[in-house]
């Protein structure tokens, strides 16, 4: 079988949006299933949309998100390189290419020369809109003999390229998510393929470089199914075969809207910020859309390649469900290796102004606990500093459920010998804190929650919480006999 070729191919206009990282990421995943190449080309032909940075980020994105390739473009050392027998893989430096098989099309008839000014262009469409028509070219230039066109363009006339698509046509491809499409040509308008500045329009681009690189299988999102008709008579006019298509459901919020930046997050680098880990984020976004045939819902990269295809992936828009998301990134954090959920925990840490980074890095095995501690209540790492701060400061103890537990008659004589025991050590490592209630249940006689919610509520100042060993642990020596006396304190 003949080995199967991907792309991945964003226009560099911003950042990566989360869609686009879909898509990506699916591309990926039918590459590698299949023992396949993935390449990462840039379509920039549209200078007017350039923006500065943005390969350098798109290729950030994707590295951040484990998603490797094979050919096209790539980031070292901070230069943007190319590497494969395909090159350039930048379409900007591809500009020759492009007019050669421009130059073909319009010999054969299948592409000519347009003089059409702005103004006039404008005003056709305006009628159009008038009328209520959908806005298309109409025509006028289709005509003009082609001897006399480039006479015209000899005399330093400007021109655009369009195809010259016959009237009344039915083109038909086959997408592997929806079956057959059929669109009839008097529905599309007859494309600029090549635009005044000499660059190619995304339409004639894409045509060229997906069959000059061997692609296989285009996935892309559903956005470019309506154009897909002109990229089929395209390869059908240049003599080419068509690759396979699939087009993917747009990435939708719960109310069935296109996920745009005025609701929120949309880039992949919002999500990291926000401190979600790629781990859960790709595991999420492949159920966007897509379903394992077992169900299963927590699958890592490996287990995703080996179970998808496309003939699972769904018609309709994938919603983008933000609880399911933090579900699933949840799940990565609990399991994290706690070395690098400390280290990736700092900056938020930091952040929030309750740890300064030169005392977690040398308190560091102490940090590591503190965020062992708390993992299992957060969803990604911007939830941190919310779970940590009843390590800091004064303890104001407000909680109803807390007070009561305070105001048992047996607390003041318990809290006084939790202070003699804590006072007993030099220092509460692990260990020590591992066994202080039992020395401090030993010393006093009291039990169980009468023991324990107290103690608790007085140096956390709440009746829930983590492991009471760990908070012992945390707060050290001086926090603990602090809190408790100031609890023995108040009930004086
Ligand atoms: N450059 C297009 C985009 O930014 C790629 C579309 C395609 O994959 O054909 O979405």
């Amino acid at each position: 079988m003949k080995e199967v070729r991907l792309r991945f191919a964003p226009s560099p206009t911003g950042f990566l949006h989360i869609g686009g990282l879909r898509t990506a990421l699916y591309n990926y995943l039918f590459a590698r299933n299949k023992g396949g190449k993935f390449i990462l080309r840039i379509e920039d032909t549209d200078r007017t949309r350039f923006v500065q940075g943005a390969i350098e980020n798109l290729i950030d994105s994707l590295k951040w998100a484990g998603i490797t390739y094979d050919e096209g473009v790539f980031v070292e050392d901070g230069k943007i390189v190319q590497k494969g027998e395909y090159g350039p893989y930048i379409q900007s430096q591809r500009l020759d290419i492009y007019k050669k098989y421009v130059d073909q099309l319009i010999e054969n008839g299948y592409a000519y020369y347009c003089f059409c000014s702005k103004d006039r262009l404008d005003h056709l469409r305006e009628e159009q809109r008038i009328k209520g028509q959908v806005p298309k070219y109409d025509g006028l230039c289709r005509e003009i003999p082609l001897d006399e066109a480039k006479k015209r363009i000899a005399s330093g006339e400007e021109y655009v390229v369009r195809l010259k698509l016959p009237h009344n046509k039915d083109i038909t491809f086959n997408d592997l998510v929806r079956g057959k499409v059929t669109i009839n040509t008097n529905e599309i308008d007859d494309q600029v393929l090549m635009k005044s500045d000499g660059f190619p329009t995304y339409h004639m681009a894409v045509v060229v470089d997906d069959h000059l690189m061997g692609i296989t299988h285009v996935v892309r999102g559903e956005e470019w199914l309506s154009s897909t008709p002109k990229h089929v008579f395209l390869y059908q006019a240049l003599g080419w075969e068509s690759p396979e298509y699939v087009h993917l459901p747009t990435v939708l919020n719960k109310d069935r809207k296109k996920l745009s930046k005025r609701q929120g997050d949309v880039s992949v680098e919002d999500f990291k910020e926000r401190g979600y880990l790629p781990e859960g984020i790709i595991n999420y976004l492949a159920l966007v859309g897509w379903s394992p045939e077992d169900g299963d819902e927590i699958m890592n990269m490996d287990e995703l390649v080996s179970k998808f295809d496309f003939d699972r992936v769904g018609k309709s828009g994938g919603i983008f469900d933000t609880d399911k998301l933090n579900w699933v990134n949840a799940h990565y954090i609990k399991q994290y290796p706690i070395e690098k959920l400390a280290e990736l925990s700092i900056p938020y840490v930091v952040d929030s102004g309750l740890l300064k980074e030169a005392y977690i890095r040398e308190n560091f095995e102490w940090y590591k606990v503190l965020i062992d501690t708390i993992k299992e209540a957060i969803d990604k790492l911007e939830d941190i500093p919310k779970h940590i701060g009843f390590l800091f400061g004064d303890l104001k103890i407000t909680e109803d459920a807390a007070m009561e537990e305070i105001n048992k008659e047996h607390v003041p004589d318990l809290l006084k010998t939790f202070i003699e025991v804590v006072n007993s050590h030099d220092e509460i490592s692990l260990e020590v804190a591992n066994g202080l209630m039992k020395e401090v249940q030993k010393k006093s006689g009291v039990k169980g929650k009468n023991l324990y919610m107290p103690v608790r509520a007085a140096i956390s100042g709440n009746v829930h919480g983590p492991e009471m060993s760990n908070i012992i642990y945390l707060l050290g020596k001086d926090k603990l006999v602090q809190r408790a006396q100031k609890v023995l304190n108040n009930l004086k």
